[in-house]
């Protein structure tokens, strides 16, 4: 029977839950070793939602101890690849099981419509999980080419300890991308998410636990940045740090890597992405693409299409089908109402960010066409309705900075050559979409957009079998498909000399 998800239903879902804010490490909950906690402000309302471990070096020293412990003994790496594949599709199963509960903590923490979190973020989150358990049994190593005399083994081995350290934007779903093939590899595993969304990460540890992984190979430290997220990217014992974020932080983080013992890094950036519309295009096709592209999840996705690069000829005609599509698709509504379909952004000091930065760009000239306001403000929580502006030109800081909010810069070109400029001029390079009927163009141009994504016709579709991840200042390293198991595991030789 499927269920009636009511505004009531999810009302009850909240008034029921208690979340668990304290670490995960060793299979067991610790508060934080100096005592201490903070409390999570809900945006969907302001008012205070969870009290979380507040995380120091001796936390994470606790719980690197835990990992290293479990990866030494070879209680996980070591066991029968099928057993392995049984605990993580279990632990799938468990994810899918809970997906109201996860949803709702997902909500608390970063004010997206709980449907959402329940239909996109525990859905992927699932997917990735049992995509690595999936993949399992069915890794080879190999044999490499040799005289006679000897066989030379050349085996794929997991690293160790891994750190990984995620952003509050998709944290489900950016948790799942690291644990799936950091733990399938045979790795351990301290996960660091951000300070604004841990619910989720504590409440996947302890399901994972119930699903059969043996405890220490994923522990959850939750705190700031400077506090926790740091020590273990300094940690002397971790091998390997997975992160997510700024790049900014993503800067920091390389730095850290070699201050301490060289451990590698995989670096998901940020992203400022084009979407390029020619004048040839299917123009409503190009308008649901650029409407959704930038304003789902209320921009705060790292690679939403927030740079619109349109030809001159069709700006008007374009800008108008968005606000359209804006207006009539895209709910913005409080997070519990299942009609929403975009909620708050992740906290007051971030939205008053996001409008300090729409104030800024109209002082240099940038043009409103619509939206980007403050609204909802009655509810406490953080909101900003979807918006665009037009007659950009790409040198305006609203279509240079990641705004990390529902805001749309259009950037009107005339040529070709001219639109793969633009779309090219940033520093970043995580994704980028073509709209146009010609074919020949289209794939001249997508294989010209230095990104990691390009999509021709459509904006945002992928799956679990397609790499995700940026070149330039977005970063290095995929998450997702076969690949991403790669930058968790190292060659190694294997020598036998016959007699
Ligand atoms: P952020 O860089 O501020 O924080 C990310 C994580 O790093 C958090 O867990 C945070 O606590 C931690 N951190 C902060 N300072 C640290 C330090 N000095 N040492 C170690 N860890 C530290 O990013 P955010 O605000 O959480 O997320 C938004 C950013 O993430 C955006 O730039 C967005 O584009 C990017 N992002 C990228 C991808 C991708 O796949 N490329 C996906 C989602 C988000």
């Amino acid at each position: 029977m499927t269920k009636n998800y009511t505004r009531d239903y999810w009302e009850s879902v909240l008034s029921d839950i208690k979340p668990e804010g304290r670490h995960f490490i060793n299979g067991t909950h610790r508060a934080a070793s100096s005592g201490e906690t903070f409390t999570r402000i809900r945006p969907m309302d302001g008012k205070p939602g969870a009290q979380l471990a507040r995380g120091n070096a001796a936390d994470v020293d606790a719980a690197v101890a835990s990992a290293r412990a479990a990866f030494e003994s070879g209680v996980w790496r070591k066991k029968e690849p099928l057993e392995k594949k049984k605990i993580m599709l279990k632990w799938a199963d468990l994810i899918r099981a809970h997906g109201d509960e996860l949803a709702m903590l997902e909500t608390i923490d970063v004010g997206k419509p709980v449907m959402a979190s329940l239909g996109v973020d525990v859905r992927l989150c699932a997917e990735g999980i049992q995509f690595y358990g999936e993949m399992i049994d069915k890794m080879y190593d190999e044999i490499a080419p040799t005289g006679p005399n000897a066989r030379a083994l050349v085996r794929k081995v997991p690293l160790g300890v891994i750190g990984a350290i995620t952003p509050w934007n998709y944290p489900m779903i950016i948790d799942a991308w690291k644990l799936g093939p950091a733990i399938a590899a045979g790795n351990s595993v301290v996960l660091k998410p951000a300070e604004q969304s841990s619910l989720s990460a504590i409440r996947l540890a302890e399901l994972a636990i119930e699903a059969g992984l043996p405890a220490g190979v994923f522990n959850v430290v939750t705190g700031y940045g400077e506090e926790t997220g740091k020590p273990l990217a300094l940690h002397m014992d971790v091998d390997m740090i997975a992160f997510t974020g700024s790049t900014e932080v993503g800067k920091l983080i390389m730095g850290y890597a070699a201050q301490s013992n060289v451990k590698r890094v995989a670096l998901e950036l940020g992203g400022k992405s084009p979407l390029v519309v020619f004048e040839d295009a299917d123009l409503d096709a190009a308008a649901v693409a650029a409407a959704w592209g930038c304003f789902y999840n209320s921009g705060e996705t790292c690679h939403a299409s927030t740079r619109l690069i349109v030809q001159r000829s069709v700006q008007d005609q374009l800008i108008a089908k968005i606000q359209a599509v804006t207006n009539s698709d895209i709910a913005l509504k409080h997070p519990l109402d299942p009609a929403a379909q975009i909620g708050a952004l992740i906290e007051e000091e971030h939205m008053n960010k996001v409008l300090a930065m729409i104030a800024a760009g109209e002082k240099e000239g940038a043009r409103r066409a619509f939206g980007a306001e403050r609204v909802l403000s009655e509810t406490g929580g953080y909101y900003v309705s979807p918006g665009v502006f037009v007659d950009m030109t790409n040198d305006m800081s609203l279509a240079r900075q990641e705004i990390f909010g529902p805001v749309l810069a259009a950037i009107p070109f005339d040529t070709e050559e001219e639109a793969l400029k633009i779309a090219n001029d940033t520093i970043y390079g995580l994704a980028g979409a073509v709209f146009t009927k010609d074919m020949d163009r289209a794939h001249r141009f997508s294989e010209e957009i230095h990104a990691g994504t390009v999509w021709i016709n459509t904006y945002d579709m992928s799956n679990f079998a397609t790499p995700f991840g940026g070149f330039k200042q977005s970063g290095f390293g995929r998450d997702r498909s076969v690949h991403a198991i790669d930058k968790y595991c190292d060659y190694k030789t294997i020598w036998q000399q016959f007699a």
